[in-house]
């Protein structure tokens, strides 16, 4: 990395991204009694008519940061950009309504590349039921930059933050983990093999689940329905985009609780547990640290255990112990390792 030369700056990497975060905004305070919450939950939430309640969440990708246009259409990219954002929508527990998106581009990119960009986009608004309400366009220098918001609202009980997790509550995933990664590893050596000989014809077949969750996923919208079908009201919920173990971190910091998450329990697709051989890579850690899977993760009362036991979208993982017992994975030989945020951090120094 590059040599911090004056020795009276900070390094960014010194804070990491929350501790960047943190200590530019700490100063900040609300002005609004109609802010119910500000920075620090996947989305902010403000307060509406009667008990209704507004949520808003922004996020920003980068190309070369958080995509790789030699292997990402352009139409995939614009459906994922919507995702991400709706993801943190629905990790609140609240229903997904607009989306503002605002793009800034370099002239390398015709009007064809852009108009491909908004199909994805078109096909994601319309499968999730959301409207495209505005944005803003600029030019760039270097490459392609998409900022999304997405505002959605639910009633104030049904709202659910990260901190409100209790000793003995469950911890519980949707879907499955580690996909995504994988996807990625697979399309990067795919690159390298591209670029080594280009008539070469992959044979992806054995990976297509991997590569679709890198490429195509999709935001759990029917999670906040279902869990009202089922009449569960989650204690506190996330949704994965960095790695289980960050996010199940960010419920214990927020909520001062510890928790202990069986090894024997995360829920792996086959696929992954088939690359994860193929690659050398051990399944939990990818699991753990991954990223991009764009789950969501979420603590019920134990009460509620009959309500979700049955469900196949749905697997208890762990539950939650006291602050002082700390964050833990219980291993398939049954020993207590510390869980670590490993996950992917923008600010992380390269060693
Ligand atoms: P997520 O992973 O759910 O998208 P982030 O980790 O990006 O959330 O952000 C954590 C919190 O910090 C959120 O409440 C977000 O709105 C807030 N945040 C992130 N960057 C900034 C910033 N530059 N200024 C103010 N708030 C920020
Ligand atoms: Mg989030």
């Amino acid at each position: 990395m590059l040599e911090n030369k004056n020795p009276s700056k900070t390094n960014i990497s010194q804070l990491g991204e929350f501790g960047l975060i943190d200590h530019l905004t700490k100063n900040f305070e609300i002005h609004q009694n109609t802010t119910i919450k500000g920075i620090g939950d996947d989305a902010a939430v403000i307060s509406s008519e009667g008990d209704n309640q507004i949520v808003v969440t922004t996020d920003l990708l980068i190309e070369g940061v958080h995509f790789d246009l030699s292997y990402m259409p352009l139409k995939h990219l614009g459906y994922k950009a919507v995702m991400v954002n709706l993801s943190d929508v629905y990790a609140m527990n609240a229903t997904a309504t607009q989306i503002t998106v605002s793009i800034a581009v370099s002239n390398r990119f015709p009007v064809e590349a852009l108009e491909e960009l908004y199909a994805g986009i078109k096909t994601a608004v319309k499968m999730y039921n959301v409207d495209l309400i505005g944005g803003d366009t600029t030019s760039s220098t270097t490459g392609l930059i998409i900022s999304i918001t997405a505002i959605g609202n639910a009633k104030k009980e049904t709202i659910t933050y990260r901190d409100g997790a209790k000793e003995n509550d469950l911890l519980v995933v949707t879907g499955d983990l580690g996909a995504a990664y994988l996807g990625l590893q697979v399309l990067e050596r795919e690159k390298e093999v591209f670029k080594v000989n280009p008539n070469s014809q992959p044979d992806l077949d054995a990976y297509t689940y991997l590569i679709e969750r890198q490429l195509k996923p999709e935001a759990r919208k029917d999670i906040p329905k279902l869990l009202s079908e089922l009449d569960v009201k989650p204690t506190a919920m996330i949704d994965i985009s960095d790695g289980l173990s960050s996010e199940i971190i960010h419920i214990c910091k927020q909520s001062n609780v510890g928790c202990n998450l069986y090894e024997d329990k995360i829920p792996l697709d086959p696929q992954v547990i088939s690359a994860c051989e193929e690659f050398q890579l051990d399944s939990t850690t990818v699991a753990l640290s991954g990223g991009e899977d764009y789950e969501l993760l979420f603590t019920i009362s134990a009460e509620d255990f009959p309500k979700i036991k049955a469900n196949p979208h749905l697997t208890v993982i762990g539950h939650i112990t006291h602050e002082k017992e700390g964050t833990h994975l219980i291993s398939r030989a049954n020993t207590k390792i510390p869980l670590i945020a490993r996950g992917w951090n923008a600010m992380q120094e390269d060693d």
